[in-house]
Order: structure tokens, then sequence, then C-alpha cells
């Protein structure tokens, strides 16, 4: 048994994680959290008697979830949806929608017409993506790196038929690919998943249209995606975990190269013996630890994700013609993409995604009704400070959504609620807003990403969406794993 306290600031998935594991090791847990209940980003909006879920809508890599349950000795405290079909895609001005299936045949159907000899480009697309991740998930994506040198070495390990993924942008791979401007958009979408366009991400994330097409998968979980934090928090607290909510760490106590202390809105010290951060671990290294590396003008000059325009609807009546996930592009992609972070593009035809929880969880609506999430990928708070015409946007969306999908939402919508970045940025302390976190640039993943143990203080860890490996549900409980065996590695030395 070990008696150590650690304070885990922040209670996302990466903070719910790593407290599963430390007290599952023995070690005396507290989290502290800012806002009203657990979860982060992966939260749950009730009004006017519908459910939405908050962030987050779907995952891949389910089998993170299997090896945090496993580590921890428990059963699986949440039942996971399988999804197919996957998603829709709807292009403006191409009549026809998209259904994206896992199965190649389906899928083939799909792309009669568009895309000639469709099955075998996906095939080999989905072969060489996939060779990409078995060489490298636990090469690189599973691993702490203790410097430039091992970071380096574990890269010369992944085979050099890989290395033109590294300089070339997913746009130009799928442009290899495929031919038609369809098949390209619709496969270049997971750049979007990664919160960044596949203009300005590195082709070695096309190996995630392998795992979402082939390796897994997307799911769901069955009563919503909130039972995932709701079923954690439960076995937590039955485990001793303490967890103290509406707690913002404002500032931090140093003493001879460790963290003292952690002090919250009120002047309340939180001490512990380790500490692990699930705030933005740029952001806090900065903000709360006065870090030079990581000063506002700094990390303005970083590479951020997209920020959510995000837009929750109760609806009367149903929704048949929407899938549980659909997207709706414009005609202008290449524009649009390459301008709509930089808020170089007008919002007056915005592209979105469209979720219809109830559609797989009827506890989200009340009978006959139908809730809906729409997220606008949009421009960070650097970029578009301002967000005043939040609601001209969403209606802008509102009605391109009923124009597209037949339905007159105006007349429809029972409840309505709209979150601009600012609101992120408040709720959850996302650097400007910014959704996913740092961006995956090559200069910002591996070594080059914040790391997951602080530079100057030897009790500090950090876990979550801007550590390692990188953002994303699957990735997050990746990340825990690392963090953990981080401290336990450094407890273990300390004890030699
Ligand atoms: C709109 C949206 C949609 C998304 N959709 C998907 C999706 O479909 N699938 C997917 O896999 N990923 C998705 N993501 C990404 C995913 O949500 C994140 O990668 C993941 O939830 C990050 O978890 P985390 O633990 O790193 O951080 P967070 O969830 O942000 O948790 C950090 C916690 O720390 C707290 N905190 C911050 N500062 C302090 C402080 N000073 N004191 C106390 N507490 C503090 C915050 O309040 C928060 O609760 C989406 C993100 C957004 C915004």
């Amino acid at each position: 048994m070990n008696s150590k306290k650690v304070i885990i600031t922040g209670s996302g998935l990466g903070g719910l994680a790593t407290a599963l594991r430390l007290v599952t090791k023995g070690f005396d847990v507290t989290i502290l959290e800012k806002y009203h209940r657990a979860g982060g980003r992966l939260n749950l909006l009730e009004k006017d008697g519908f459910k939405f879920d908050l962030g987050p809508t779907f995952f891949s890599m389910s089998y993170e979830f299997d090896e945090l349950m496993e580590s921890a000795g428990i059963d699986y405290p949440f039942e996971f949806i399988e999804l197919e079909p996957l998603f829709t895609v709807n292009i403006d001005g191409i009549p026809k929608t998209f259904t994206i299936y896992k199965d190649l045949d389906k899928l083939a159907a799909q792309f009669e017409g568009i895309e000639p000899h469709f099955k075998e480009k996906m095939e080999a697309h989905l072969k060489k993506t996939g060779t990409l991740y078995h060489d490298t998930i636990n090469r690189i994506v599973h691993r702490n790196f203790n410097s430039l040198s091992d970071y380096i070495t574990q890269l010369t390990k992944v085979p050099l038929k890989h290395s033109p993924l590294i300089i070339k942008s997913m746009w130009t791979e799928l442009c290899n690919s495929f031919e038609s401007k369809e098949a390209r958009m619709i496969f270049s979408l997971v750049g979007f998943f990664l919160g960044a366009t596949p203009f300005d991400t590195p082709a070695i994330f096309s190996l995630l249209n392998y795992i979402e097409l082939k390796h897994n998968g997307y799911h769901n979980v069955k009563g919503g995606m909130y039972k995932i934090v709701e079923s954690l928090v439960e076995v937590l607290e039955q485990k001793g975990v303490k967890f103290h909510y509406n707690t913002e760490i404002t500032g931090a106590l140093q003493k001879n190269g460790s963290l003292f202390a952690l002090t919250d809105q009120h002047d309340q010290k939180w001490i512990a013996d380790y500490f692990v951060i699930n705030a933005d671990a740029a952001w806090f290294r900065g903000k709360i630890l006065g870090n030079q590396k990581y000063t506002e003008s700094k990390l303005d000059k970083m590479k951020w994700t997209m920020a959510p325009l995000t837009i929750y609807l109760g609806v009367k009546g149903k929704l048949d013609n929407l899938q549980h996930h659909n997207y709706f592009l414009g005609n202008n992609f290449d524009e649009y993409a390459k301008g709509v972070f930089k808020n170089q593009v007008s919002f007056q035809k915005p592209y979105y995604y469209v979720n219809v929880p109830s559609k797989n969880n009827p506890e989200y609506a009340p009978e006959g009704y139908e809730s809906l999430f729409i997220l606008c990928p949009s421009p960070d708070l650097r970029y578009k400070p301002d967000w005043s015409d939040r609601e001209t946007i969403a209606q802008n969306i509102i009605d391109d959504l009923s124009e597209r999908s037949g339905y007159p939402l105006n007349e429809m919508i029972v409840s309505k609620t709209i979150l601009s970045p600012e609101h992120w940025e408040t709720m959850f302390n996302l650097y400007k807003g910014s959704g996913l976190g740092l961006a995956h640039n090559m200069n910002q993943i591996g070594w080059f990403r914040p790391a997951n143990k602080d530079e100057k203080l030897n009790n500090v860890y950090y876990v979550g969406a801007s550590t390692i490996p990188g953002t994303g549900l699957p990735m997050t409980i990746i990340s825990s794993k690392l963090t953990t065996q981080r401290l336990l590695d450094d407890i273990q030395k300390q004890q030699k």
C-alpha cells in the first residue's frame, strides 16, 4: 500500500483515467475541478427536458478503454455502441448524400460513377496507412521519451518507407490516393477530427482512416457519452478518490525545485507529494507556474486546434433524414479549409457537423422530440476575439441545415443553446478557446510536445490533450498510461 498523496488538477478524461490508475496502485488521490461537475470537455448539457453531449460524440480505438479497465482490474462500467454506417456527408451542390460504411463493398457503391476503381484505391490506402499505424503505435505513440536522442532513436526504428508521409500533407497524400474531389474531401475529414485541416496536417495522420474504417470503427456509449464519466466517477469514489468541484487552481507555491502546494480562487492551499495537471499542459505551465517558455506571447505563436462554435437544439418531431453523425460541407473546400481557422472566410455559409444523440440514446429527448448538436469548427480567440455575431452565425447554420435536410427547423426548435469559443475558454480554461488543445504538426508532437513531466518542478506531471501523445479521447487514455508510468518510474528511481 502506497500512502503518497496525489492531487490531480482537472477531472477531464485524462484526469479521471490517471486517478483510476493511481488509486489502483494505492495512492491517496484528490481531484480538484473548476467546473461544477466532472468530465471536462467530455461533458453533458441538460436543458428543457433534453440532454446533449457537450463535446465528444464518438470515439475510435475503443481498445484503449479496454486497456484502462484491465489495468485497474475492474469490469467495464459502461457499454459501447458500435456505429455502422460511420457517418454521412452532404456536399453543397451535389444532390447525393454519401453514407460512409466500414463495409468496403457498401462504401465503394457510394462512389460508383464518381471515383473509378474506388475499392482497389481504398484498399491500397488502408494497406499503406495500416502498415504505418502498426509500425508506429508502440514505437512512438505508446512511449515516453527521455531525451531528444531517445525520440530520434525511436523514429529511426520506423521503417524508412514511411518517411514521405512525414513531409507530405494529408491532402497531398489523399490527392495521390484518389482522383475525385468527393473522395479527397471526405477522407480528409479526419484532419478536422484532429482540430486542423488536411492542408496543414502531416500525411502520417491519414492512419486515422485505417483506424476508423478498418481497425476499430467508431463507438458511442449506451446511455450517452457522459456515461463514461458518470461510471468512472462512481468507481473512483468507491475506491476513495475525493472530488472537489468549483475549485479553480490559480496559484502555486514552489520550494527547492518542487511544488509544495497549489492554491485555489479562495486562497486555500492544496498540499500533496505529487501533482498531476490535467488542465492544458502548455497554458498551465505559463499561467500558473510562471514558466517563461509558455508566456502568452509564446503560446500565441504555437499552433492551436480549431475553436468550437456549438449549437444544442431540442426539436419537436423526428429527424429521419439524418444519421447519428452528419457532415455538411460547402463547394469551396480548398478556400474554406485554408482560411477558416484564420478568420479569412465568411460565416455566411459555414461548414458544420451535426449529431443526433437521441438516435442511439432515446433518453436524450422526450418522446416525439429529438436532440440535435451542431459543431462548427471556427477560428480561436487570437483570430476572432469578438463572438457577438454568434446568434447570426448559428441562424445561418440552422437555415442551411433546414434547406439541406428538408426539415423546417425554425418551426421545430423548442430549446436552443449556443456556445462560442469564449464560453469554451471560460468553462474549461481552453487556451483562446482552442477545442482540442495544441495542434499536431511535426514540431508539436512526440518530444516536441509539452512533456508529461515538468522541466523544473520534480513532482509535477501532466496528462491530457496538450501533452503526449495528443488529442482525442483514446489519446487521453494513452496519455494517462504514460503519465502514470513516468511517475512510478521516478518513484522507483528515488527508492534505489
Ligand atoms: C466540441 C468538441 C468536440 C469534440 N469531439 C470529440 C470526439 O467526438 N471524439 C474525441 O475523441 N474527441 C473529441 N474532442 C476532443 C476531446 O474532447 C479532448 O481531446 C479530451 O476530452 C481532452 O480531455 P483532457 O482530459 O485532456 O482535458 P479536459 O477535458 O479539458 O479536462 C481538463 C479539466 O481541467 C479543468 N481545469 C482546467 N484548468 C483548471 C484549473 N486551473 N483548476 C481546476 N481545474 C481546471 C477543466 O475544467 C477540465 O475539466 C472534442 C472536443 C471538443 C471541444
